[in-house]
């Protein structure tokens, strides 16, 4: 049984939403330092933070500045005052977590879904789930997941989607919403991995702001920060490099069929799925994407040719990206790109070979930092951002 409960009214009142936006992400601070950085009176301050303690969603605490004087009343945000829980949802297997309200990841398990057996299924899966990490935890307040698959912005809907069976235009976002009767938030996979990478270099004190992930795993999709923003297009669909035309010169001469029913995609060469179809038409007996990692990690000449011109195919692509976009980072993630450099090598010499020498010249191109961790990491932050930050956030 998942216990829900409503947000505190002060989240949306304003004024007293602005105040609590300045503890939204860790921050803990005086009276004063309130009054120093928003020109406040000390008596709206006052106003603002009582209400704040009274709902429950600052608590205070005695503390010296530097160590040093009498102890002042500092304020930080009640992070246990309820929970978020996220789901990161791949094409075959899921990871739950509960999470704190500043967005902090607690207790998180892996669980196997198909997504191919569509909405009720999975969400089911994610729910009972969910169900587990709830044992006297505080009540939930939001709820957000990732779909491998186009996500449109405005709805929540899933939007015709190429691998997932069922999925079309069902609305995760209502559904979610009707189930727990509290914040819903949808999310791309390869957007929520951004903004994992993004929030973790922040939290450590660091800056990132124009980034592009690469997911490669089953599919092939990307997630783009652009600005200190998610880059999501008008419809939510932007980041879509899978399915773009490959270029293959030099590369491949042959022009495979793609699980969208187009001819030539990214994803029609270098997706799990794609590497598993060749290795087998090259004589390597393997099963799923599961079996070829094993095979690659073990050294086998076939699976190793086949994810270096799967590096050369995404690598043309992305250095077409990194042409437009001009990122700090290129961080490739989901199973085929976090496994060792085997695929990082060829995305490298393709973009450093074609994109303008401002654009490379501090580029760095390498793994994703949090591994696969990166997608719930991201949806707990930008959850956290909607629960507190409510309309604000946009
Ligand atoms: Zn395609």
């Amino acid at each position: 049984m998942v216990v829900t409960s409503p947000v505190p009214a002060s989240v949306s009142e304003p004024g007293v939403a602005a105040a609590l936006a300045l503890f939204a992400t860790g921050a803990r601070l005086s009276r004063a330092e309130v009054a120093g950085r928003t020109g406040w009176a000390r008596v709206t301050v006052t106003a603002r933070l009582e209400r704040l303690l009274e709902d429950g969603l600052l608590e205070s605490f005695e503390s010296r500045v530097n160590g040093r004087g009498r102890p002042a009343t500092h304020y930080r945000l009640a992070v246990d005052a309820g929970s978020l829980l996220v789901a990161d949802i791949g094409a075959s297997g899921l990871r739950v977590a509960r999470c704190d309200l500043a967005g902090r990841p607690g207790p998180s398990q892996h669980l196997p879904s198909e997504i191919g057996d569509g909405p009720d299924a999975v969400l089911g899966v994610v729910r009972a789930g969910w169900e587990d990490l709830m044992e006297g935890a505080p009540p939930v307040w939001g709820v957000a997941v990732s779909l491998p698959g186009p996500v449109e912005l405005s709805t929540g809907r899933v939007v015709d989607p190429p691998i997932m069976t069922g999925w079309n235009d069902y609305g995760v976002r209502d559904e979610l919403a009707t189930w727990f009767g509290t914040t819903a938030h949808v999310e791309n996979d390869a957007n929520a991995i951004a903004l994992g990478e993004v929030a973790a270099v922040t939290e450590a004190g660091g800056s990132l702001s124009d980034v592009l992930v690469v997911k490669v795993g089953t599919g092939v999709g990307a997630g783009i920060i652009s600005g200190g923003q998610v880059l999501r297009g008008a419809a939510g669909a932007a980041g879509d490099i899978g399915h773009t035309e490959a270029d293959v010169a030099g590369v491949r001469s042959d022009r495979p069929l793609c699980r969208c029913g187009k001819l030539g995609c990214v994803e029609a060469y270098a997706g799990g799925w794609a590497l598993v179809r060749d290795a087998r038409e090259r004589g390597l007996e393997v099963e799923g994407l599961d079996d070829f990692l094993e095979c690659l990690v073990a050294g086998d000449p076939v699976a190793r040719a086949l994810t270096a011109e799967a590096g050369q195919v995404l690598g043309s692509a992305v250095a077409t990206t990194v042409s437009l976009l001009n990122p700090e980072q290129v961080l490739l993630a989901g199973a085929l790109g976090l496994v060792g450099e085997h695929l990082v090598a060829g995305v490298r010499q393709r973009v450093y070979a074609r994109s303008l020498p401002l654009a490379t010249r501090t580029l760095r191109i390498q793994g994703g930092r949090l591994g696969v961790e990166a997608g719930v990491r991201g949806l707990a932050h930008e959850l956290s951002r909607r629960v507190l930050l409510g309309a604000a956030a946009g």
